[in-house]
């Protein structure tokens, strides 16, 4: 079986690889560099500038735990650091793609049939057929429509992580998770940052009262946020852009060195010629069935080109699920509540299933267990017991729906919540499961006892 992958990202390459293991023929072909997105401009290098955010943070607040030291930043270490993991990741998906003995095609894949590519290299172009296709080709930032927005002043994520040096001050537009990150870590590096966003709230997927106290650590580190502002026009100069926004009652402009313009991301999708083979696709995301399977059924498409939610961890489990479909095995199971959200912020903000206002909404007769950091001897040694847990269940047979935490370690704690979700676990299987002590997952605990108002260490 000839099976090909269009798009090296954590969609593909993990395709390609589960394809490979399963007794197929793989060819990858990738445009640009292997690891997409995720390795080279998203994931990866934007935690590797928050590790050095955090650092400096640590040590600069190290004080009271006794250290006393001079935080100082040299912002092209911390570039070069991100060079040497993002690299490092890179050369490991190179070294796994010729170990799993995966032919890897340096070039760009379009269709001319359903089972026929174009691949254009630097060579040159040529045909070649497949029995299945997966397309893995992810997304690009969405440029908005605002008047302004193609000054060299306005860049997007890719440029933000790029900047030789940190800008004395930077207005960002999108308070999603992207914005947010970013903002963190500039914030941390001196810059003085506005994040102006649409919406009522930032982050307006998470918990609204957790999210309320991610803002206000926001607001602490100096971030001016501004909500239910509206981005009019950009005029950019040489040295910095005016940032024209208005509310309902007024108007006002801000400037920054820079302009981050975050406002989401669309599906790479334009150059594969899908309606030569009449793909099915909406607004360029591809229209896929459970099995990730396209409208040609030969045909797969996972990730960021065909997911609305547009993870790295999403992309992955669906390459995986779409390889073992097309290699003509029984695909493992695709649960999209177990998929965990997080947010690297200072502390960290992960969630997996329903936030309360998503539980309100479908009118389900829920309880909930909440469990302050504060009363937790080990966020307490490392943050000062900043933070909260939040447990949702279902009131009449304590299913557990949804975990949400704010603190240190979110977003490793978070995967409880996942298997929870996933086992369809109880309050009562999470309580009855011996937590080690002392640890941040005792407060997951602690919320689920919350939740049955019996926490041992809060009232
Ligand atoms: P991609 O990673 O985008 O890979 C697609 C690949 O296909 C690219 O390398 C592209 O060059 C190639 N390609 C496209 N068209 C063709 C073609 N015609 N021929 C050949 N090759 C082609 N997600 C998380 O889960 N956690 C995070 O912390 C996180 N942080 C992020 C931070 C930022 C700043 C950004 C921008 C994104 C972040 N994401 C994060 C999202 C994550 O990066 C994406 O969801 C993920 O990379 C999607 O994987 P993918 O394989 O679908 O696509």
């Amino acid at each position: 079986m000839k099976i090909a992958v269009i798009g090296g990202g954590p969609g593909g390459y993990v395709a390609a690889i589960r394809a490979a293991q399963l007794g197929a023929e793989v060819t990858l072909i990738e445009k640009n560099k292997l690891g997409g997105t995720c390795l080279n401009v998203g994931c990866i290098p934007t935690k590797a500038l928050l590790h050095s955010a955090g650092l400096l943070d640590e040590i600069r607040n190290g004080a009271e735990a006794g250290i006393i030291a001079e935080a100082k930043l040299d912002f092209s270490k911390t570039q070069n650091h991100k060079a040497k993991v993002v690299n490092r990741l890179v050369s490991g998906v190179g070294g796994l793609m010729k170990a799993n003995k995966i032919r890897v095609i340096q070039g760009t894949a379009s269709f001319l049939k359903t089972n026929l590519l174009r691949i254009v290299t630097e060579k040159g172009a040529r045909e070649e057929a497949f029995d299945k296709i997966i397309i893995a080709s992810g997304s690009l930032p969405s440029a908005p429509p605002i008047p302004g927005a193609m000054h060299p002043r306005c860049i997007d994520s890719t440029g933000a992580l790029a900047l030789q040096e940190v800008p004395s001050s930077m207005v960002i537009i999108g308070g999603g998770v992207i914005g947010v990150e970013l903002a963190t870590a500039y914030a941390s590096f001196g810059t003085k940052i506005t994040i102006v966003e649409m919406m009522p709230e930032i982050l307006p997927m998470m918990d609204g009262e957790l999210t309320q106290m991610v803002r206000k650590n926001l607001e602490r580190k100096g971030i001016k946020i501004l909500t239910a502002t509206k981005v009019i026009s950009i005029e950019g100069r040489e040295e910095a852009a005016d940032v024209k926004v208005e509310t309902k009652e007024s108007q006002e402009i801000i400037t920054g060195d820079n302009v981050l313009i975050c406002v989401g991301r669309r599906p790479d999708t334009e150059a594969l010629g899908l309606d030569r083979v009449s793909i099915a696709s909406e607004r360029g995301r591809i229209k896929i069935n459970e099995y990730m399977q396209t409208s040609c059924p030969d045909v797969y498409a996972v990730g960021d080109c065909a997911s609305p939610i547009m993870l790295a961890h999403i992309a992955s489990a669906q390459g995986e699920l779409a390889a073992e479909h097309a290699a003509g095995h029984q695909p493992g199971a695709y649960l999209e509540q177990t998929n965990p959200s997080c947010v690297y912020t200072e502390p960290e903000f992960a969630a997996v299933g329903l936030t309360e206002e998503k539980a309100k909404a479908l009118n389900l007769d829920y309880i909930v267990g909440r469990f302050p950091l504060a009363a937790n001897g080990k966020a307490l040694i490392m943050n000062g017991g900043e933070g909260m847990i939040k447990v949702i269940a279902d009131a009449k047979y304590q299913e557990v729906l949804g975990v949400h935490i704010l603190g240190p370690r979110a977003t490793d704690l978070i995967a409880e919540g996942a298997l929870a979700i996933r086992l369809e676990a109880t309050l009562n299987e999470l309580i009855t499961t011996i937590h080690a002590h002392p640890t941040l997952s005792e407060a997951v605990r602690e919320a689920a006892l919350a939740a049955e108002n019996r926490a041992i260490h809060y009232i």
